[in-house]
């Protein structure tokens, strides 16, 4: 009898909600954006998406308010990368609405796991580097500190990789094709960027000479804001992407004259800037588009932060140094120091003095790498032609630079060549890493042998002019996304043990260690272990056809594919391991193995043939492994295609024994690493990059090290002999002779022969023979400590407990309280 009435109080209690809720808002989208009444699911996750983005945009309006009236200094992070993978499950859990949109869902009969995996991922980078720099947003504003990030809205992310036939196959990620719910495009925030064109110049009456940059071909950057919420506080940074667009009067011209299709072509050259992601990682392609992406992103950003200061100060430039700092990620962007003095001497008519003063008050620069094939030269001869005006002023800087040089080294002809901005030769080129430290005041590698390297090495005449200028700051890795999101049985457990503090400051979880021989964590810990390995096991099944066991030993290398990485050392490994077992199986003593799975991914540059090759024999070395019964209940091997973000958030979780094996002095940090420790992996590694970090906190008892270290690897280059080593290998004498007799290609008979020519050059600079004994002697200690599950488990928890200074917070307290002062 009392339905009615029921019915009547949960009408009302539903209409008194406040419209702010989650679900209200959620309702809405469904009931009125959508236009029509029948939905798919995708559209489900755009009106969940658009919902948490309209929760967040009275925060947002807030911080930028707070930021302004405060004269809160303003970090620019400009980076031609941003990786940001997907953003719902990420913001939820930042905003502490996960449980709400749970209950939202539930009258839809969705589950949210299944609507955050409808989600593009924004793969607007390549691997490490861009990666960073979105762990470094979400650390920004979780750390309360005003912090935009400019970068590029390409239309076509990193490429989707397909594996067919056992090659990679690269296709276009067209990740805005259904839409971006979490973008607002912000067109009061457009400026015009110059290209081409030629100068001019005259004297006014006091005698003063003043540049023009006329007949340009201007294009208009217009800029899309994403949101990045901070963990659990109210602050709401923006990322402000830029796309290209012609500009009006442009098209206007040319239509005027009845050029009508030459307008139209010119407005599809304006916008191809920033058509598409270089798919280059550690290496450059000097491709002129490029160098169109770099200025467009340094001109558009800069015109941004002179425009935001104009609004409330005029043009009295003197304080602006004091409320503004700029931090290149690597030099890609370092074409903003000759465009910052550009637009305060030409445009805003300060004196040199003044703008030099400022713009190297403001910049700093993180260098990412000491290969040499990834340090930015520039043909002087395409500045001439596409930047005519920042060529003449980075000739500028450089001859008031090379003053000081001359100072330094009277008399130094040598010195003054090797340290100019401008490497002479037949093609002149602009030496980018140059530019970005002459005009930086902090200039910082990203792990402490790096540092070291860079200081001693590819940079040290410049740290003997200006010691004060280089620090270093180890990389780090956001928990929230890298362990409290990716990981939620471990989360849950953590959760249990410690409480919740360790999300917002992981150096919480350093009190595990106090539980290390607690058996009812350690049999929790095994079981949380166990479920995330099924479930990536799934993953493993559908994507490459592979049975992962879940009981078996996880091995796993995902990162891109690059020699320095040493893949090839892995699958080396393998085939060792196949052949082992065929010998085992002879002569009857199985009981030795170690079941294990091996689980390699990652992208390879479309123009790299030696990383193509390595991903070819990858997969041919799997094929034979997983297509014998006798192998495969000890030995499973498979490479998944188009390893991304998302892809990692799933792999982290279930790897026991993670692979980072450069060779040393190679990997400038890494940062894959840093979430397999936090998740719990035990790591197999080389004195590297931020594994000495990782090793000085876990030490030696809790990490498999192997290998030469970076010194030694420098003292052997100019004597290296690879035959020697595998004379002294039998493992890998035996491995070598499997390769060359064709057993993994016996239809393509010779397609890996430059593999087994770079194994056996004196000049591999990788020294993958010198390092193969002593990798496979450490692989085997892993087996053997695997064959303890309690005591692998302890020493997976140290890894954990232990991981709390490669939080991205630890990080960017530091870039915050040593660079930026903010
Ligand atoms: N690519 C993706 C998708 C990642 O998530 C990461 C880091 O975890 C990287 C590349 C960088 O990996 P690494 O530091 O191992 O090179």
């Amino acid at each position: 009898a009392d339905k009615p009435l029921k019915d009547d109080v949960k009408k009302l209690q539903q209409d008194c909600e406040p419209c702010n809720s989650l679900s209200a808002s959620l309702n809405r989208y469904m009931n009125n954006g959508l236009g029509q009444e029948e939905y798919a699911q995708h559209d489900l996750f755009h009106a969940l998406a658009s919902s948490v983005k309209e929760l967040m945009l009275d925060n947002w309006r807030q911080t930028r308010a707070k930021d302004s009236q405060y004269q809160t200094k303003q970090v620019a992070y400009l980076s031609l990368e941003f990786l940001m993978g997907r953003a719902l499950g990420n913001a939820l859990l930042n905003l502490q609405l996960t449980d709400e949109s749970r209950e939202a869902l539930s009258q839809y009969a969705v589950d949210l796991e299944s609507l955050e995996s409808l989600e593009h991922d924004a793969g607007l980078g390549n691997g490490g580097l861009g990666r960073l720099a979105a762990c470094f947003l979400d650390s920004c504003a979780s750390l309360d500190i005003a912090v935009t990030g400019y970068g590029i809205r390409y239309e076509y992310g990193m490429f989707a990789q397909r594996i067919v036939d056992g090659y990679q196959i690269e296709g276009p990620d067209r990740w805005l094709k259904d839409g971006n719910p979490w973008e607002v495009r912000v067109p009061n925030h457009n400026v015009t960027v110059p290209f081409f064109g030629h100068t001019e110049s005259y004297i006014d009456k006091l005698g003063r000479r003043h540049v023009t940059w006329v007949d340009t071909q201007d294009v208009q950057a217009v800029a899309y804001d994403m949101p990045i919420p901070g963990y659990r506080n109210s602050r709401i940074n923006t990322l402000r992407l830029w796309k290209s667009e012609a500009t009006d009067d442009f098209d206007l011209a040319e239509f005027n004259q009845g050029d009508y299709t030459e307008a139209v072509a010119r407005k599809n050259l304006a916008e191809q800037i920033t058509m598409v992601l270089y798919p280059n990682d550690a290496s450059e392609n000097g491709k002129e588009l490029r160098l169109r992406q770099q200025y467009f992103l340094s001109s558009a950003s800069l015109q941004d932060l002179l425009n935001n200061w104009i609004k409330k100060n005029g043009i009295d430039f003197s304080d602006f140094a004091k409320a503004n700092v700029m931090q290149l990620n690597d030099t890609h962007p370092s074409v903003a120091v000759p465009e910052l003095m550009r637009l305060l001497v030409d445009n805003y008519a300060l004196e040199w003095e003044q703008a030099w003063d400022i713009t190297t008050n403001i910049m700093a620069y993180t260098n990412h790498t000491l290969l040499p094939e990834a340090l930015e030269r520039w043909p002087v001869r395409m500045f001439e032609q596409m930047l005519p005006r920042i060529l003449e002023i980075i000739y500028e800087i450089n001859a008031r630079y090379l003053d000081d040089v001359a100072h330094h080294w009277p008399g130094d002809a040598d010195m003054l060549a090797k340290m100019s901005i401008i490497e002479e030769g037949c093609e002149p080129h602009v030496r980018m890493a140059y530019l970005a430290i002459v005009a930086s005041f902090s200039v910082n590698g990203v792990a402490g042998l790096h540092t070291q390297l860079l200081t001693s090495g590819l940079f040290k005449h410049f740290y003997e002019l200006w010691p004060e200028k280089f620090n270093n700051k180890t990389n780090g890795v956001t928990p929230r996304r890298w362990l409290a999101h990716c990981n939620p049985r471990l989360a849950a457990l953590l959760t249990k043990r410690l409480g919740c503090q360790w999300v917002g400051d992981l150096q919480h979880l350093q009190a595990l260690s106090a539980f290390t021989e607690d058996k009812a964590l350690i049999d929790e810990w095994r079981e949380v272990k166990l479920a995330n390995k099924r479930e990536l096991s799934l993953m493993i099944a559908k994507e490459c056809g592979v049975e992962f066991e879940p009981e078996m030993m996880f091995d796993v290398q995902v990162k891109r594919i690059h020699e320095y990485k040493r893949q090839l050392l892995n699958i080396l490994h393998v085939i060792h391991l196949y052949h082992e077992i065929l010998t085992a199986i002879s002569d009857n003593r199985l009981d030795k193995l170690v079941p294990r799975c091996v689980l390699i991914g990652g992208k390879a540059a479309p123009g790299y043939a030696m990383a193509k090759l390595l991903i070819k024999l990858a997969n041919n070395v799997a094929h034979m492994v997983n297509s014998d019964p006798q192998i495969t209940p000890y030995l499973r091997f498979a490479f998944l295609p188009n390893y991304n973000v998302s892809a990692m958030e799933k792999i982290c979780p279930a790897t026991d024994l993670s692979q980072q094996i450069s060779t040393a002095g190679k990997e400038a940090s890494g940062t894959g690493n840093m979430k397999f420790m936090m998740n719990g992996a035990l790591t197999i590694g080389t004195l590297d990059g931020a594994n000495i970090e990782m090793l000085e906190e876990v030490g030696e008892d809790n990490f498999f090290l192997f290998g030469l270290n970076a010194s030694q690897v420098h003292s052997l280059q100019d004597n290296y002999q690879p035959e020697h080593f595998i004379n002294q290998s039998p493992a890998l004498k035996q491995v070598m002779k499997l390769l060359q007799s064709g057993h993994f290609n016996l239809l393509e008979p010779g397609i890996f022969d430059p593999v087994i020519e770079s194994i056996k050059s004196p000049t591999d600079p990788w020294m993958t023979a010198a390092d193969f004994e002593s990798y496979r002697q450490a692989q085997q200690r892993a087996a053997s400590a695997y064959q303890d599950p309690d005591s692998w488990t302890q020493m997976s928890i140290r890894n954990t407990a232990c991981s709390g200074r490669f939080s991205s917070d630890v990080t960017i307290a530091a870039y915050r309280d040593e660079i930026w002062k903010a």
